[in-house]
């Protein structure tokens, strides 16, 4: 292992690793991966000249964070309360507004506008090995900030509307939003209706039909709080109370009764779409998405366990890819944690779930979130001919058994990572 003082990368195009788990494949023990022209050329065991012995680490395919709000990513700590959710909603709210203000007041001496803090956002998920993501954008969106050179992302629109005149100039901005994207830009357009709680009915199959039409990706937040339950079937409890001190109740909006299946079902029409959270999601509506694993579920584990949910229902990620149905991991935002390292969260995963194989934990932070974001041409695992997009994985003492076990376990770390083999360190 190299120290800290040395160049990174060893100078080499060669590089041996205890392991190299390619995820669709099996590991290879104390081989190496070749890259050229930032594509891998070989993965191979043999004995060879100028091979560059990276020492007691694993290099793995680099890890795919399906769910995240970039424009939080200078928070140094996540919004408090975490409970009750709304009143963490009315935090995030307001953290926003006075950002905003900021932004736009001609004497702030702020240089951080929304573009900067995303970069840096998309710096640290490359520093921690995070190649792709699923971004949810809003109305101060960069797209310059999504380069060729930088995580590839997946930047969802989000739509927010609950009367009929805010519906229609949200569904104006989701057209423009799909309408102007140009041939060869290093990112993918996709669609946000943001929650039950804050999308009219009628707004939502709008943008479901519009993405449907421009075969674009949809992400939702969905079935997240016991609150939003009550909301969509009664119309009552503290969104309401919430809603209405916004001034944006719309009793029309929740007039008829209804729960998180009654929003799936549109999306089984769709080619791909990302059901964010998913944590009271009932046995019917876990058994709906099992048999269509083109919804895929993205539980972000330590952001589930920072708002307590665990004490009213652990979630149902187990359950679900029992019955069929597609699980991928996000770090949300770090309004809601520490970090946005996609690896922390498979190992929060590990030492939570210890009867979970390991293997099935990387498989989630890898070829699943690539498949989540329609990316897995490219991401999500190891193989000659694609662009060297890996992660170097520190191992603990004794990682000579199950790779998987050593490559989770709680004393490993990220501490480099490479872009189309391009190379970044973590100096975290
Ligand atoms: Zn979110």
């Amino acid at each position: 292992m190299t120290t800290d003082s040395e160049p990174w990368p060893p100078d080499g195009t060669r590089f041996r690793a205890r392991w190299i788990v390619p995820v669709d494949g099996e590991p290879v023990a104390n081989g190496f991966v070749e890259i050229a022209d930032g594509r891998i050329v070989a993965i191979d065991d043999r004995a060879a000249d100028d091979v560059v012995d990276l020492g007691r680490v694993a290099i793995v395919p680099s890890f795919v964070n399906a769910h995240t709000h970039l424009e939080f990513s200078n928070l140094l700590w996540p919004l408090e309360p975490s409970e009750p959710f709304t009143e963490w909603i009315r935090r995030l709210v307001g953290h926003r507004a006075k950002w905003i203000g900021r932004l736009t007041n001609p004497r702030a001496k702020s240089s951080d506008g929304f573009g900067e803090i995303v970069f840096q956002g998309l710096d640290e998920c490359l520093a921690a090995g995070t190649s792709a993501v699923g971004e949810i954008a809003t109305d101060y969106w960069d797209p310059g900030v999504f380069a060729a050179d930088r995580p590839r992302a997946v930047v969802f629109r989000e739509l927010i509307g609950l009367s009929k005149e805010r519906a229609e100039q949200q569904l104006a901005v989701a057209g423009e939003h799909l309408g102007s994207g140009r041939d060869g830009e290093p990112f993918v357009r996709g669609l946000s209706p943001h929650a039950p709680y804050s999308v009219h009915p009628d707004l939502y199959r709008a943008l479901v039909a519009l993405a449907a039409k421009h075969a674009a990706p949809l992400a939702i937040h969905l079935a997240e709080t016991l609150a939003e339950l009550e909301l969509l079937e009664r119309g009552t409890g503290e969104f309401r109370t919430m809603l209405e001190e916004f001034g944006v109740w719309n009793p029309e909006a929740f007039a008829r009764s209804r729960r998180p299946l009654d929003l799936l079902e549109p999306l089984a029409e769709l080619d791909r779409a990302l059901v964010v959270h998913g944590n009271h999601l009932s046995p019917d509506e876990l058994a709906f998405l099992g048999e269509r694993p083109r919804l895929h579920v993205v539980y972000c584990p330590r952001t589930h366990d920072y708002f307590g949910h665990p004490r009213t229902r652990p979630h149902p990620w187990r359950e679900l890819l029992d019955a069929g149905g597609s699980v991928c991991l996000g770090t949300d935002s770090r309004a809601s944690n520490p970090d946005l390292s996609l690896f922390r969260e498979m190992q929060f995963l590990r030492s939570r779930f210890p009867d979970v194989m390991p293997r099935r934990i990387l498989e989630l932070g890898t070829a699943a979130g690539a498949r989540a974001l329609g990316l897995d041409d490219e991401f999500g695992s190891l193989a000659v001919g694609r662009p060297a997009h890996l992660a170097v994985v520190a191992l603990p003492p004794g990682a000579d058994g199950d790779p998987f076990a050593a490559l989770l376990a709680a004393d490993s770390a990220v501490v480099a990572s490479a872009f189309a083999g391009t190379w970044s360190r973590d100096r975290g």
